[in-house]
């Protein structure tokens, strides 16, 4: 029998995106080559070495974190990564006021933490918890993990969700937490996952309550030993062993397309890049503009749009 020429793919970004998409396509034996415009890999998921201390920067916790074991397992690794729980989960600071609060994900404690402001809060965020956690289990395949082609299959997609979830479309995060809670901080503090999405509890529909469910009651929140960075150097350690190319400061600037079909990549120096396919870890919106040309994402049209905060963090 002849050996088969393995398939190619060239992915656009090293991100957490980038590299688990080059691991997944290397356990399905493509050569996959990986470029990246910055001269490390990461993204956003980084880190800063200075005066002999190491920061993350970027993210700084993990929820769900099942999915990173199903990253190492579905490829048929042991996950490397070594995960800590956190309790509390994070503190939250009131300007005016000299104490933080403290965020646990035990109940009894959370109780005490806010006896002074809220009574009762354990009974109370057990309601709350319980409703949103039916929230999340009844749509987590049929609409979180799902894929849409277009508006319709996400309406369609909709109408699987059992209709006595239909009010939390239609309320938003902070009368959610009204209902529910009766002091401030309290219901402050419940709604500031909007912030997450880069929104506000006054724009974001009731249903991501369900992100209080996953960090306070279903899997919480865990720290990386060793740092967030230590996801990235794992997964390049095993990408390079599997001989995986890795090209950096060198950024995609153009494509060249016959008839319809992209044939290869065009970087910053004019030199072009061929393969059987390519997948893009870059920003969709600007990807789709400057680098497909597509008309509907211009510069112009996208600064235009709507767009989520960035969160701005001091160390
Ligand atoms: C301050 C901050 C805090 C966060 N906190 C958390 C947290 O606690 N928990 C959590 O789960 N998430 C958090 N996030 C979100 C998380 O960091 C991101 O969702 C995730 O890292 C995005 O990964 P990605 O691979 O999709 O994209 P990116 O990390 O953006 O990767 C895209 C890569 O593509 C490269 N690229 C783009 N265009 C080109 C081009 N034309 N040519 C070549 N290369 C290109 C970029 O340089 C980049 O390396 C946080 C984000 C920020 C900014």
């Amino acid at each position: 029998m002849k050996n088969k020429k393995p398939k190619s793919a060239i992915i656009i970004g090293s991100g957490l995106g980038g590299l688990s998409t080059a691991l997944r396509l290397s356990t399905e034996g493509y050569d996959v080559t990986v470029i990246e415009k910055h001269s490390k890999p990461g993204g956003r998921l980084n880190q800063l070495k200075l005066d002999g201390f190491t920061f993350d920067v970027g993210p700084s916790f993990m929820s769900m974190s099942w999915e990173l074991e199903e990253l190492f397992k579905s490829n048929g690794l042991k996950n490397p990564i070594q995960l800590e729980e956190l309790d509390p989960l994070y503190q939250v600071y009131f300007e005016g006021e000299n104490k933080p609060y403290r965020i646990w994900k035990t109940l009894h404690n959370l109780e005490e933490e806010f006896k002074d402001i809220e009574p009762n809060l354990a009974a109370k965020v057990e309601k709350y918890l319980s409703r949103a956690g039916e929230f999340f289990h009844d749509t987590e395949d049929k609409v979180v993990k799902s894929n849409y082609a277009n508006v319709v299959d996400y309406i369609l997609k909709l109408t699987r969700v059992p209709l006595k979830h239909l009010p939390y479309l239609f309320r938003n995060m902070w009368s959610e937490v009204e209902k529910n809670f009766e002091s401030e901080q309290v219901r402050v503090i419940f709604s500031l996952v909007a912030f997450f999405l880069g929104s506000t509890p006054f724009h974001t529909p009731a249903i991501y309550s369900l992100l209080n469910y996953t960090e306070m009651k279903h899997d919480g929140y865990w720290k990386v030993k060793g740092g967030m960075y230590k996801i990235v150097e794992e997964l390049m350690k095993i990408l390079e062993s599997r001989g995986v190319k890795f090209v950096f400061n060198t950024e995609i600037v153009g494509v060249a397309n016959s008839n319809g079909k992209l044939n290869s990549l065009l970087d910053r120096n004019g030199k072009t890049w061929s393969a059987d396919i390519f997948i893009s870890n870059s920003d969709a919106a600007s990807f789709r503009g400057q680098i497909l040309g597509r008309k509907k994402f211009t510069e112009q049209k996208l600064d235009n749009m709507d767009w989520t905060l960035a969160p701005f963090t001091i160390y």
